[in-house]
Order: structure tokens, then C-alpha cells, then sequence
């Protein structure tokens, strides 16, 4: 008998490369939202593998639209017109409510961040930006800088220059017990006392999650991002909404997190789930600050046939299925439950936050607001025993994340609050 899949992993892939689970698992195949894993048990896929599968496992239009396409060409390069790259380029542009977008696509979300930032310094000819506590932007020199969680951004020797602001997090902020309007206010206050202190006045950008995401879905209050852009507009820094979780319609309020919040962004960064789960990136930008770089900038597989008739494929899904209505009644129940389930949880729950089927279930020390990541490992470890894949962020490692694909049903949704519960109950005991 030879090694075992897993001791032939940790043979050859580096050791901060982590798995999920005390028996790592691996997914065989899938249909709508059920997985099944190699030790022949089915789940109830509520992680969608990192936010990718936005719609679900083996959807027969978006498997037949990469089907067609692979029996014609695989690839052939940016070099060379490719219809499916600007028809998607369109319905980005369109939905971008920007004056003049213009897009380019790269293969994943740490790129598009990194494209980003690289046409927003060559714009401002600065490498200053600023960025919120507890963000994450990809694992990229550039973006690691931009990345306000320890964790995964203290070995980034990056040559941008970073300020963190206040992310809005209400939680466990030292505001947290101001209104809404006044919790705005000490933010902006802060934000402006930065701008004012640790730049030089010329800052390249400014990025944001409308939802944080790896930092444990914390959505900022009301008025925030309207008055974090008019701020960025006084001192003219662009503002870039960094959606790879978000977009295209998780929320629930539209296809872009941050339009809900009455913010039309300079520029949008798109990933994860807009090709159900292929490799995409893509940026959205104002046309002025796009064609700041010189003209051959080029990306071998972005925009790859196979991988824009995906993403065409899953919008149009997403369009005529009216998925992100869906997203937002689902994310409700789901929420509403969860609420429900954490006022019984003998206050191991802290908090149930979201917005859509982005939704981040807080476990604290029992009375506390002190963050609980041991219970949360036990948590993931134990929905999988009763059949329910989950995630796991926040700043703290203690953020239960629950993200299931915008086509979860209502029974579906039942059915996970069913095991959330029985997962939460037998933490409290
Ligand atoms: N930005 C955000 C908001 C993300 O959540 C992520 C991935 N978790 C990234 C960027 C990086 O994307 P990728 O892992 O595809 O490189």
C-alpha cells in the first residue's frame, strides 16, 4: 500500500498551505448545491469553494457553454480579437455605472487587485494607498501590502506605501457604542486625521470591500462609503471597490456590493464567482486612469475563450433566473434563522451578520466579546460531520462564514439551518 492522497499532499505542497478538517476532504463531483466528497458522503454545499461557485455545482447551461467552446479553441492570447472577452467586457462596463469604463482581464482576484493598483500609481505617479483594518486583497506583493490582517500580510515586503483606516467594523471597535451617525463621523474624522498625517497628499488609491470578506463579512454602517468617497473626492483619490466576494449580485442589491451604499467607484475588481468557479479577473476602471499604462500591456490567458463563455454562460444564469432577488430572500431566511439560532447559543454567538448569502456568524467567549477561534475550528469540523460544508475568517479566525450558492432553495436553506443549529448546540454543551 502506498502513501495516502494526503501524505502525498504535505509530501510536495508547502506548509502554510492549510485544509480544512481533521481528515482533510476531498470533492469528487457536484450537482446544484450538493458535493460529493472521496470518503463517498454527500454535503450541502455552504462555502461554494470560496465564493466560487456562485450558481452551483455542474449547472447544465454554464457545462454545456464550456463544452462548446473547448471543442472549438482553447486559447489564443490577448493579442487577438476574442468576441466572448468583449461581450463580457460590455456587460461589466454597463452595469459599472462608470462614465467611460474600460476593462481588462487577468485569471484571478489577487490579479485583478494587482492591475488595479498598477494603473492607479501610474495614474497618480504615487505608491500611496490607503486601505481598512482587517481587509484582504490577495497574496501578490502588491496586494499582501494593501492586506489589513496580520495573518496573511506580515511577510509582504512591498514597495507600496500603505495607510489603514478604520474598516467600520462595528463589533469590537473602540467606537462601537456610538449611533450610526456618530460612529460615521469618528471614522471619517480619523480617515481625514490619516490623510492629513501619513501621506504625502498624493495618494494613489484608496480600496475597499463593500464587505469585508476573509475579515469576517463586517459590513461599515450607513453612510460610510458616501462619505469616505466625498472625502476622497475633496483630496481627488480614487476609490477602488475591491468585489471579488461581492460581485456579481451575492448581496443580493445588485450586481456590485458597493452601488447600494450610493458609491459609483473609479474602479471595481471582479473574481471568484463570475465564471462559476473557473480561473477570471477583471477590472473595471475609468478610461483615464485604464490607459495610464503604456500600450502593450498584455495578459497571455486573460480573457480566455473557454473561461468568458463560463462567465457569459453564468451571468446570463444569474439574469434569467432572477438569482440576485433570490440571493436576497434566501440570505434572509438564512439570517433571520441564525438569529434565532444564536439567542439560544448560551451567548456563544456574539454576532450574525451580513448582507445577501454573505453571512458571518461571530463565536465569542460566553458573555464576552472576546473572539472564540478554537470554537470555530470545532464548529467547521463538526458541520462537516453532519454533512454541512462551511467556512471559516475574521480577523480572529472565529467568523463562521456561510456563502451558499445564489441558487440555494428554500428547503436547502432549511435543511443548513437544521444542522447550524445542531452544530451550535453541541458547542454549547
Ligand atoms: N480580494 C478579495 C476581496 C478576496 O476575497 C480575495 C480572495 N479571497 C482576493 C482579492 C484574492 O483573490 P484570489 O484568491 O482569486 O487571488
Amino acid at each position: 500500500e502506498g502513501p495516502t492522497l494526503l501524505e502525498r499532499h504535505r509530501a510536495v505542497m508547502p506548509d502554510w498551505m492549510s485544509l480544512y478538517y481533521d481528515e482533510p476532504l476531498e470533492l469528487v463531483s457536484g450537482r446544484g448545491r450538493t458535493v460529493l466528497g472521496s470518503d463517498g458522503r454527500e454535503y450541502l454545499d455552504c462555502f461554494g469553494g470560496l465564493l466560487a461557485t456562485m450558481v452551483g455545482h455542474d449547472v447544465p447551461e454554464i457545462t454545456e457553454a464550456i463544452r462548446r467552446q473547448s471543442s472549438r479553441i482553447l486559447h489564443s492570447s490577448t493579442l487577438y480579437l476574442l468576441s466572448g472577452q468583449v461581450r463580457l467586457a460590455e456587460r461589466l462596463a454597463a452595469a459599472s455605472r462608470m462614465a467611460d469604463p474600460r476593462v481588462f482581464f487577468v485569471n484571478s482576484g489577487t490579479e485583478a487587485v494587482e492591475a488595479a493598483l498598477l494603473v492607479a500609481t501610474a495614474h497618480a505617479s504615487s505608491n500611496q494607498v490607503l486601505a481598512l483594518r482587517g481587509s484582504y486583497h490577495g497574496r501578490s506583493f502588491g496586494t499582501v501590502a494593501t492586506t489589513g490582517i496580520r495573518a496573511w500580510s506580515a511577510t509582504g515586503f512591498s514597495p507600496l506605501q500603505v495607510s489603514y483606516l478604520h474598516s467600520g467594523y462595528r463589533y469590537r471597535s473602540p467606537f462601537r457604542d456610538l449611533d450610526d451617525a456618530r460612529f460615521v463621523d469618528a471614522c471619517i474624522e480619523e480617515m481625514r486625521t490619516i490623510i492629513e498625517t501619513s501621506t504625502s497628499g498624493r495618494v494613489a488609491a484608496m480600496l475597499v470591500e463593500p464587505v469585508q470578506g476573509a475579515g469576517g463579512f463586517a459590513e461599515p454602517p450607513p453612510g460610510f462609503f458616501q462619505r469616505t468617497k466625498a472625502v476622497l473626492d475633496e483630496y481627488g483619490i480614487p476609490l477602488i471597490s475591491d468585489e471579488v466576494q461581492t460581485a456579481w449580485g451575492r448581496t443580493g442589491r445588485g450586481p456590485f456590493g458597493i452601488h447600494a451604499h450610493g458609491v459609483v467607484p473609479q474602479l471595481l475588481t471582479l473574481a471568484k464567482g463570475i465564471a462559476n468557479g473557473l480561473p477570471i479577473g477583471a477590472v473595471v476602471a475609468e478610461a483615464e486612469i485604464m490607459n495610464s499604462l503604456p500600450a502593450n500591456s498584455i495578459s497571455t490567458a486573460g480573457g480566455n475563450p473557454v473561461v468568458m463563455a463560463a462567465a457569459n454562460a453564468t451571468l446570463d444564469y444569474i439574469e434569467e433566473r432572477g438569482l440576485i432577488e433570490q440571493a436576497d430572500r434566501m440570505g434572509e431566511v438564512l439570517q433571520h434563522g441564525l438569529r434565532a439560532i444564536a439567542a439560544d447559543s448560551q451567548g456563544l454567538v456574539g454576532e450574525v451578520r451580513g448582507a445577501g448569502l454573505m453571512i458571518g456568524v461571530e463565536l465569542v467567549e460566553p458573555g464576552t466579546t472576546e473572539p472564540a477561534p478554537a470554537l470555530a475550528v470545532a464548529a467547521v469540523q463538526r458541520a462537516r460531520e453532519l454533512g454541512l460544508l462551511i467556512g471559516r475568517g475574521g480577523l480572529y479566525g472565529n467568523v463562521l462564514r456561510v456563502t451558499p450558492p445564489m441558487t440555494i432553495t428554500a428547503e436547502e436553506a432549511a435543511r443548513a439551518l437544521e444542522l447550524l443549529g445542531e452544530t451550535i448546540r453541541s458547542l454549547a454543551s
